[in-house]
C-alpha cells in the first residue's frame, strides 16, 4: 500500500501536504505545566500575570507561563483568524504537536480544519513529567505504548480522530543528575509504535537538556525500535545561543554571542531530523539568552552549507494566545514572512521546498 499522512480529517497523500509547518498547537491546555512552575516563578502578584496590554511585555519574560489564561487555547475565532494570516501567507499543512494532557478537543480540532481548509495533523504521545495528568504518572513504557497504540487504531477520545504522529519530551532532570525515566519512558513506547507503524517519533527538548543528552535520546528511541529518519528532535533553535552565560557575555568584552552547533551536528550525523520551530518567540529572559531570528537563519544556512537540508524543518511553536498576532506578536507566520524571503534574499532558496514541503511529507508518511 502507498504511504499515507492521517489529518484529523481522514488520510491524505503525501503530495497533498504542501506548506507544512511542522510544529505549532492550535488547542491546547498548559495549566498542568503552568502549575509546576510556579515553583519557579515566585511571588508574582496575580494582578500582573492577567492577559492584558499592559502585562504583554513582563508575561514575555515566560511568565506567561504561569498564567492560566494564557495556558489555554480555546477560542474558535481566535484561532480560525491566526491560521487564516499562515494560509494567507501560503501555508497549506499544520502539524499540532500537543501529545495527551496538553491536548485540546481533537473535534474542535478537525472543525478548525474545515473551517481554514488546513491539513491539521494531531499527535498522541506524553509530554513531559510536569505536564502529565494523574493517570499518566508512574507508568512504565509498556503502559504508555498501550495506550498510544490504542488511540492510534481506536481514534482519540472517543472520535473517529486519529493521531498522524507520537509526541514525547525531554525536559526534567531528577535528583540523580539524569533525565526522569518517565519521559525516557515515553520516548521507548512512542519509538516501539514507530517501528510497528512507520509515525514519526517527534522528542520536545527543553533548552536546559544538556546536548549529550539529547543525542542520548535520539540514540535511545533508534535502539528502541523507530527508524533514524523518523525521529525528529523539536526546538533546536532553543538551544544556539543558551550555553553562554549572560553573567560571562555581560562582564567580559572578549565573549560574544556565537551560536554552536556541536549537538546539532551530532544529531544530523545519526541520521534524525531537527526542527528549527520557534521562529518568531517573542520570549526575553533576564537568566539566559533566548535565541533570535538572525542566530536561527545563521544556524539555518550553516546547516543547509553543511549538506543537511534535507533533515531539517521549520515552525513557529504558536503556543499560547500571548504569541497571536491578534495580541501583537507573529502567530504562525514569522517563519513563512521572515525565514523564507531572507534564504532566497541570501541565495538559499533552492533549499526551501525542502525545508517547508518535502521533509515534512517524509517525516509524516507512513
Ligand atoms: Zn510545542
Amino acid at each position: 500500500m502507498s504511504k499515507r499522512i492521517t489529518t484529523v480529517c481522514g488520510d491524505i497523500a503525501p503530495e497533498q501536504l504542501g506548506v507544512t509547518s511542522l510544529h505549532e498547537h492550535t488547542f491546547l491546555d498548559l495549566r498542568i505545566a503552568g502549575g509546576f512552575l510556579k515553583n519557579y516563578f515566585r511571588n508574582i502578584p496575580e494582578s500582573r500575570l492577567a492577559f492584558k496590554p499592559e502585562n504583554f511585555a513582563f508575561l514575555k519574560t515566560g511568565v506567561y507561563l504561569v498564567s492560566d489564561e494564557c495556558a489555554v487555547v480555546d477560542d474558535m475565532d481566535f484561532l480560525e483568524k491566526e491560521y487564516g494570516f499562515f494560509k494567507a501567507d501560503g501555508g497549506q499543512s499544520v502539524v499540532d504537536c500537543s501529545p495527551i494532557g496538553v491536548r485540546g478537543d481533537v473535534q474542535k480540532i478537525r472543525e478548525l480544519s474545515e473551517k481554514t481548509g488546513l491539513n491539521i495533523i494531531c499527535a498522541t504521545g506524553v509530554y513531559t513529567m510536569t505536564s502529565r495528568p494523574p493517570e499518566l504518572l508512574g507508568k512504565d513504557a509498556a503502559f504508555y505504548y498501550e495506550t498510544f497504540k490504542r488511540e492510534v487504531e481506536e481514534g482519540i477520545d472517543g472520535t473517529d480522530i486519529r493521531p498522524g504522529l507520537l509526541k514525547a519530551a525531554i525536559a526534567t532532570y531528577g535528583p540523580d543528575g539524569r533525565l526522569m525515566q518517565g519521559e525516557l519512558d515515553g520516548v521507548i513506547a512512542c519509538a516501539r509504535l514507530s517501528a510497528e507503524t512507520g509515525l514519526s517519533v517527534h522528542i520536545h527538548t527543553d533548552p536546559n537538556v544538556r546536548g549529550e543528552d539529547v543525542i542520548a535520546a535520539a540514540k535511545l528511541a533508534i535502539e528502541s525500535g523507530a527508524a533514524p529518519d523518523k525521529v525528529h528532535i523539536c526546538h533546536m533553535d532553543n538551544r544556539l545561543a543558551a550555553h553562554i552565560p549572560v553573567g560571562d557575555y555581560l562582564r567580559k568584552a572578549e565573549v560574544g554571542r556565537n551560536i554552536c552547533l556541536d549537538t546539532h551536528k551530532a544529531l544530523l550525523d545519526l541520521g534524525v531530523t531537527i526542527g528549527l520551530d520557534t521562529w518568531g518567540m517573542p520570549i526575553t529572559n533576564n537568566n539566559f539568552f533566548v535565541t533570535d531570528d538572525f542566530e536561527r537563519l545563521k544556524a539555518l544556512m550553516q546547516l543547509i552549507d553543511l549538506g543537511y537540508a534535507d533533515q531539517i524543518t521549520l515552525g513557529d511553536d504558536f503556543s499560547s494566545k500571548l504569541l497571536g498576532r491578534s495580541f501583537g506578536n507573529y502567530g504562525c507566520t514569522r517563519f513563512l514572512e521572515f525565514s523564507l524571503p531572507m534564504l532566497k534574499q541570501y541565495g538559499y532558496g533552492s533549499a526551501i521546498d525542502k525545508l517547508v514541503v518535502d521533509n515534512p511529507a517524509r517525516i509524516l508518511a507512513h
